[in-house]
């Protein structure tokens, strides 16, 4: 099970904000968190942070999560020193109006609120209607312009306030668990890797890659640079076990359900094997994700990387997806951890990954 003291490091990755094309506050997190369990890091021109654990080793495998997050960047500041953003990453506009945030500033974080017309003053057309993204600001409770503009020099990122908190069951609530969970998984992984390092025979490359919310960029270049046979990318997925989804169009996937392992055409078959091996040897419950087409994670842009990769897709259930409050399992994200440590410790030079 994930140590309790453990949790503190989530908790600093979430507190530390990454929105798309600006993650340097949570790489700087991750860089000092993984030293510890690697032999080398490195950070690429775009901001991927690549450790090594035993880098001679074979096969080379990586395995990678997104530090990125969704973010709002401001574009344009009113008379009144109202904030208008464009978004960063993909919105449910319906799930921003009231959303407390924190914009960032050379200064500091700073608190604002997305404001949108009170709903007595809708027209009955309106009310009910999902608000456009044009109209919704950020108050930050600037008197002007001026005020506003002493404050925050556009072109800053914001992102929501939430942070992490307990709930029952094991269960946790926070904005970006989208993907920092898994990057906290990941880590766990290797930090497991590196106690059994005697045992290890492949080389290990970490990626906390950037930019996966607005096109997979960082883990494409990252794979490339890495260049390994076989990759695994962490990422979170939605869940079919609450109200208002369809198990016959998503398939049957819980929340504490274990880890989800997705199988089709961006996933290798024989990496779709050894991940079942290795969990079902650890005695750990896991459930299937078919994906006849693209899974939407950094796999699909990983596979295609120089002449192939031999991919796979772990996920974390997760409701809520891209709204303040995405809920999780540290059950299920300490079994993604060993999961992969123990996929890896059985990886050796004979290793087949051709179909
Ligand atoms: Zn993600």
């Amino acid at each position: 099970m994930i140590d309790e003291s453990r949790v503190s490091f989530l908790e600093r990755l979430i507190s530390s904000p990454s929105p798309s094309g600006f993650e340097q506050q949570v790489q700087q997190v991750v860089r000092e968190e993984i030293k510890q369990y690697t032999d080398e890091v490195r950070t690429d021109v775009h901001g991927n942070v690549i450790a090594a654990l035993n880098p001679q080793g074979t096969p080379r495998v990586m395995l990678t999560a997104h530090g990125d997050e969704l973010g709002f960047l401001i574009r344009y500041i009113d008379e009144q020193g109202f904030l208008y953003f464009a978004p960063i990453g993909g919105f449910d506009p319906s799930t921003l109006p009231g959303n407390r945030v924190h914009v960032h500033t050379p200064s500091g974080p700073i608190l604002g609120v997305i404001g949108r017309s009170p709903v007595h003053t809708l027209s009955s057309e309106d009310r009910g209607k999902s608000p456009k993204l044009a109209d919704l600001w950020i108050d930050i409770g600037a008197t002007s312009q001026e005020d506003a503009r002493k404050l925050v020099p556009l072109g800053s990122v914001a992102t929501r306030a939430a942070l992490l908190e307990r709930m029952q069951n094991d269960t946790i609530v926070s904005r970006a668990l989208d993907d920092k969970s898994s990057i906290f998984a990941l880590v766990e992984t290797m930090r497991r890797l590196h106690e059994k390092r005697e045992a290890l025979k492949a080389g290990v490359f970490f990626v906390s890659a950037v930019q996966e919310e607005v096109g997979s960029r960082g883990a494409q270049t990252a794979a490339f640079s890495v260049d390994p046979l076989i990759a695994v990318a962490v990422d979170v997925t939605f869940t079919s076990d609450h109200p208002g989804t369809s198990k016959k169009e998503l398939g049957d996937v819980r929340l504490h359900g274990g880890p989800v392992l997705s199988i089709g055409g961006h996933i290798n078959p024989r990496v779709y094997q050894l991940l079942v091996k290795a969990a079902d040897e650890a005695g750990i419950a896991w459930q299937i994700d078919p994906q006849a087409a693209r899974t939407s994670t950094d796999t699909d842009v990983i596979q295609v990387v120089r002449g192939g990769v031999a991919t796979a897709l772990v996920s974390i259930p997760c409701r809520y997806l891209h709204t303040g409050s995405e809920i999780a399992s540290l059950k299920d994200i300490d079994e993604v951890a060993e999961l992969l440590a123990r996929f890896v410790l059985a990886l050796d030079k004979d290793t087949n990954v051709i179909p």
